[in-house]
C-alpha cells in the first residue's frame, strides 16, 4: 500500500506535477450528464383524449426521439460488427474488432493509432504497458480512466504492430468519426504522431503539431506523445503534463 502511494507519487514527480488540485469542484465532478436524452413522455392530461383543435394541428410538431451517445455507439458498433471484412486487415491476423471503450458522454476522449497484441487479445484499446501508463496521465489530471472514451483510428490490429495503411485508414476512419460525432467531447487528446496526422490531415511532424490546439469536429484537438514513446522517452513526460495541463483547463472553462 505505501509502495503503491510510493510508486504514485514518483510518478508524479516523473510528470514534472508540483501539486494536486484544490479545486473541490473539478475533483468531485464526473463526466457530464448526456447532451441528448431520449424526448420525455408528457404527462397525461385531461384534454388528452379531447380531438385537437384546428389552430393545435397547424402548430403542433411531433417530438422525435434523439439517440443518446450510448444508443448511437451501440448501433455504430453493431454495424461495424464483431468481425469487419471491410479492409485486409481482417485476413491478416487480428484476433478481433477493438471498437473502443469509455463514457459515450465523456468530455474528454483519447484517440491511438491501433490495437497493439494486447489490445487485439482483450478486446480493448489501450491495456497494455503504455495503455497502463496512460491510466495513469488520465489519472494525474483528477479524472479515472472510466470517465474518458478511448478509441483507435484503426479498429484492428496492424500485422507486427506496423504502421497503418492509407487504404485501411480510409475504409476505418468513418467509424471514428462517427464515435467523436456520438460523443461529442469538448476536448480530443491525439496520441502520436499517426494519430494526430490522421486526424488533421497533415504531414507535419508531431513536434511541430504539439504545442498546439487545434478545431476537430467541434471539440478542442490536443496532440500530444503517444504513450508508448514516453515508455521509450521518459522525458517526453513533462510535456505530455503541459498537454494534460491545458486539456484540463478548457474542460474546466478556463480557456
Ligand atoms: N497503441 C495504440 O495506439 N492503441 C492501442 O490501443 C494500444 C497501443
Amino acid at each position: 500500500m505505501s509502495h503503491d502511494l510510493a510508486e504514485h507519487l514518483r510518478f508524479f514527480e516523473d510528470l514534472g506535477v508540483t501539486g494536486i488540485s484544490r479545486d473541490q469542484a473539478w475533483r468531485a465532478r464526473r463526466a457530464k450528464t448526456p447532451v441528448v436524452a431520449p424526448a420525455a413522455e408528457p404527462p397525461p392530461s385531461p384534454a388528452a383524449s379531447a380531438p385537437p383543435s384546428p389552430e393545435a394541428l397547424l402548430t403542433s410538431v411531433p417530438t422525435a426521439k434523439v439517440a443518446t451517445p450510448s444508443q448511437l455507439l451501440t448501433v455504430l458498433r453493431e454495424e461495424i460488427g464483431p468481425l469487419c471484412m471491410r479492409c485486409k486487415l481482417a485476413t491478416l491476423g487480428r484476433k478481433q474488432v477493438v471498437f473502443g471503450i469509455g463514457n459515450p458522454n465523456a468530455d474528454l476522449m483519447f484517440v491511438g493509432e491501433a490495437p497493439g497484441a494486447d489490445e487485439d487479445e482483450q478486446g480493448e484499446p489501450f491495456v497494455g504497458r503504455a495503455g497502463q501508463l496512460l491510466t495513469k496521465i488520465i489519472e494525474a489530471i483528477g479524472l479515472r480512466r472510466d470517465d474518458v472514451y478511448i478509441a483507435n483510428v484503426i479498429k484492428c490490429r496492424p500485422p507486427g504492430n506496423r504502421n497503418p495503411e492509407p487504404d485501411e485508414v480510409d475504409q476505418c476512419e468513418p467509424f471514428l468519426f462517427r464515435q467523436v460525432d456520438a460523443i461529442k467531447p469538448k476536448v480530443v487528446i491525439a496520441l502520436g504522431k499517426f494519430a494526430t496526422q490522421s486526424l488533421l490531415k497533415t504531414g507535419e511532424p508531431i513536434t511541430r503539431l504539439r504545442g498546439r490546439v487545434f478545431n476537430y469536429r467541434g471539440a478542442s484537438l490536443i496532440p500530444t506523445f503517444h504513450p508508448a514513446y514516453l515508455l521509450r522517452n521518459p522525458t517526453a513526460k513533462r510535456d505530455v503534463w503541459d498537454d494534460m495541463k491545458k486539456a484540463r483547463a478548457i474542460l474546466q472553462g478556463d480557456e
